[in-house]
């Protein structure tokens, strides 16, 4: 075994090989950008080395300082995650040539399976089954034109050198097939600087089904198959291992393709063979075909671990270091069932847009396996994939994994950006999935899925209290009140704004909200609504985050925004009620546009109210100390003569 890694990696990949690294008592080395100075991997690893700024081509993807870092290290081998470099023949080289130990295949395992079409023509004479198509090298676009023809639409038109769902389209019909052709290949070539295409025949309602295998250079064996047809866009978003309605009979088939496949290239670690398989009358020994292999760890490898026991990246650690595979085939055996849900830090009904921010709180619970390699008060940087964590769960049989899984997804909690939380949860109670009968174009056709979450009063009344501030004051807890506490919020959700009036009763508070009110009660384990249980609400600046079920992220709206505009010209309004913290003019004074001119209290925070134009203060209408209404005027202001 090795003395010393360095992970070539970052985020919740890198965090996760140094675990399984420190486990076995092997040293590690993190290298980072400037944006992940102070991430996680780095804390964790016992030595850390700086790349270069965040770009990826400054940091994480030039091999020549990684080789450097390692070597200044002294570590012995190099382990790659995901992603990045992972799947680069020429960084194998290049590690290989500094005396480094690449913790993966060879690069010449890398480049057989680097691109799909030389790929799959390897595959089909081995004796692997293959989509029917085009893989030629005569990119001329009326001969890829007559090809498709041939092959009979639908076909998909895809990037010989493609990742990620880039490059690739689905033509439908022979009219489609000239722009559609266009703009894969242009994108190819921004993509991947290679604009060569291979059309294959598009298998309908199609499930994405794929084989983990484990080569020592050798021998080969596979750790069985995962589903991850729930897709969007081309990319998985949730995973299950073992796949619903498999056969012993075609499992058996599947592995065994996948191991020949392994074995035709004399693949050394750990690999995914993907199929695409025909799921329109269940599955079948001739209705999968071979799709391109994966020459890494692949991000969803967790449910594989959790069905079958083994740690992948201690087997690769093992392998690389000259041991012989672990165990033969007839050791592996399926335990139960595993599901895993990426997080991300996205907005879904803006179309799964990446998003940005700092966690402001991010909690999970613990009877999941969470991979992630952030934490409360870290950023997601708009450098890198916004994926915040993967939350993995198994269980007895699929049933449970599932309800396990809706459980683990209704505790976690993330505020400080929008996720896909909501949507995540919504997919555990799809019912096609829920009945293993889904494919890859479940998510495209069920539009709600990918809905805003729906603000129910209830919840819109929680958010107004942890607005407030007020939950936390103990007025409401049976003290006489000389006078009731009222206090009005404004939530903004989307671009929706809601206002709602919160009155403290001797029992809790009433919340009104539109045309209803909502009677706020806590018990010990917090508040009830209409004597429902309330999720967790908290409050961090302006935002508002209610966690469980459909999580609703409010903004409270700038109240300067709004004050701007009701101020009418020649007065200072309070935009809410408040305190008044600081009066920085006096009657007399000449202000000029923008002029600091009250400071205000409200909601737990401070904000500076400005003249509204240029002009003389009239007069001063409050003193430091006064509590004010909104609506209320601070300031009059005399507009210059001209
Ligand atoms: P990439 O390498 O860009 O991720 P893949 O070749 O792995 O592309 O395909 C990604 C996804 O596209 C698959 O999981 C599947 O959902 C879909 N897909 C690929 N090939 C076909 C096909 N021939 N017919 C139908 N769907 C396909």
């Amino acid at each position: 075994m090795f003395n010393r890694v360095l992970i070539a990696n970052r985020g919740e990949i890198a965090c996760r090989v140094i675990r399984t690294c420190q486990r076995l008592g092997v040293e590690t080395v993190a290298v980072y950008s400037d944006a992940d100075a102070d991430a996680l991997h780095v804390r964790m690893a016992d030595v850390a080395i700086r790349l270069g700024a965040a770009p990826v081509a400054d940091s994480y993807l030039r091999g020549d300082l990684i080789v450097a870092a390692a070597l200044k290290a002294g570590a012995q081998a190099i382990h790659p995650g995901y992603g990045f470099l992972s799947e680069n023949p020429d960084f194998v080289d290049s590690v290989t040539a500094a005396g480094l130990v690449f913790i993966g295949p060879s690069a010449d395992a890398i480049r057989k399976m680097g691109l799909k079409d030389a790929a799959k023509a390897l595959m089909a004479s081995a004796g692997v089954p293959v989509v029917p198509g085009y893989l030629g090298a005569d990119q001329d676009a009326h001969v890829l034109a007559t090809e498709a023809e041939k092959i009979g639409y639908p076909v998909l038109i895809k990037a010989v050198a493609g990742g990620g769902g880039k490059g690739m389209r689905l033509v439908e019909a022979a009219g489609n097939f000239a722009e559609a052709l266009e703009s894969a290949k242009a994108e190819a070539r921004t993509a991947f600087g290679n604009a060569d295409v291979l059309i294959e025949k598009y298998v309908q309602r199609p499930r994405h089904i794929e084989v983990q295998v484990f080569g020592d250079g050798t021998d080969a064996v596979h750790l069985f198959e995962r589903d991850c047809s729930l897709q969007r866009r081309h990319q998985k978003v949730i995973e299950e291992a073992p796949a619903p309605g498999m056969t012993d009979a075609v499992r058996q088939a599947m592995g065994d393709a996948a191991v020949k496949a392994a074995r035709a290239i004399g693949y050394a670690g750990a690999g995914t063979i993907e199929f695409i398989v025909d799921a329109s009358a269940g599955l079948r020994v001739d209705g999968f075909y071979f799709m391109e292999m994966n020459t890494r760890l692949q991000v969803e490898h967790p449910v594989t671990e959790a069905i079958t026991g083994v740690d992948l990246v201690e087997w690769q650690l093992r392998v690389a270091s000259g041991e012989t595979l672990p165990l033969r085939q007839d050791q592996l055996a399926i335990t139960g069932h595993a599901i895993e849900a990426r997080l991300y830090a996205e907005d879904v009904p803006a179309g799964f847009l990446p998003a940005t921010g700092t966690l402001s709180h991010l909690a999970f619970p613990p009877d999941a396996r969470i991979d992630s390699g952030v934490e409360t008060g870290s950023e997601i940087s708009p450098w890198y994939d916004p994926m915040i964590a993967k939350v993995t769960v198994h269980g007895a049989n699929r049933v449970t994994a599932f309800a396990a899984m809706a459980a683990a997804l209704r505790h976690t909690e993330v505020a400080g950006t929008v996720t896909n939380l909501g949507f995540l949860q919504r997919l555990m109670a799809e019912p096609e999935f829920i009945a293993g009968q889904m494919d890859t174009g479940l998510i495209g056709r069920q539009a709600s899925l990918c809905a805003p979450a729906e603000a129910d009063a209830a919840r819109v009344a929680v958010a107004a209290l942890t607005a407030s501030g007020l939950d936390r004051h103990a007025l409401w807890q049976g003290f006489a009140l000389w006078q009731p506490v009222v206090q009005r919020v404004t939530l903004a959700l989307g671009e929706e704004s809601v206002e709602v009036t919160l009155t403290a009763t001797d029992a809790g508070f009433d919340a009104r909200v539109g045309n209803r009110t909502v009677i706020l009660r806590r018990d010990a384990q917090g508040w009830q609504a209409d004597g429902e249980r309330m999720p967790k609400a908290m409050r961090h600046g302006a935002a508002v985050t209610v966690f469980g079920r459909d999580p609703l992220a409010f903004t409270l709206p700038d109240p300067l925004a709004r004050g701007g505009q009701g101020m009418g010209g020649d007065a200072v309004l309070a935009p809410m009620p408040g305190l008044v913290a600081q009066v920085v003019v006096a009657v007399g004074q000449q202000v000029a546009t923008g002029d600091r001119m009250v400071v205000l209290e409200a909601m737990k925070m401070e904000h500076v109210l400005r003249a509204p134009r240029d002009g003389t203060v009239e007069a001063v209408l409050v003193a430091q100390g006064d509590q004010v209404k909104a609506g209320v005027a601070l300031v009059t202001l005399i507009l210059p003569q001209d």
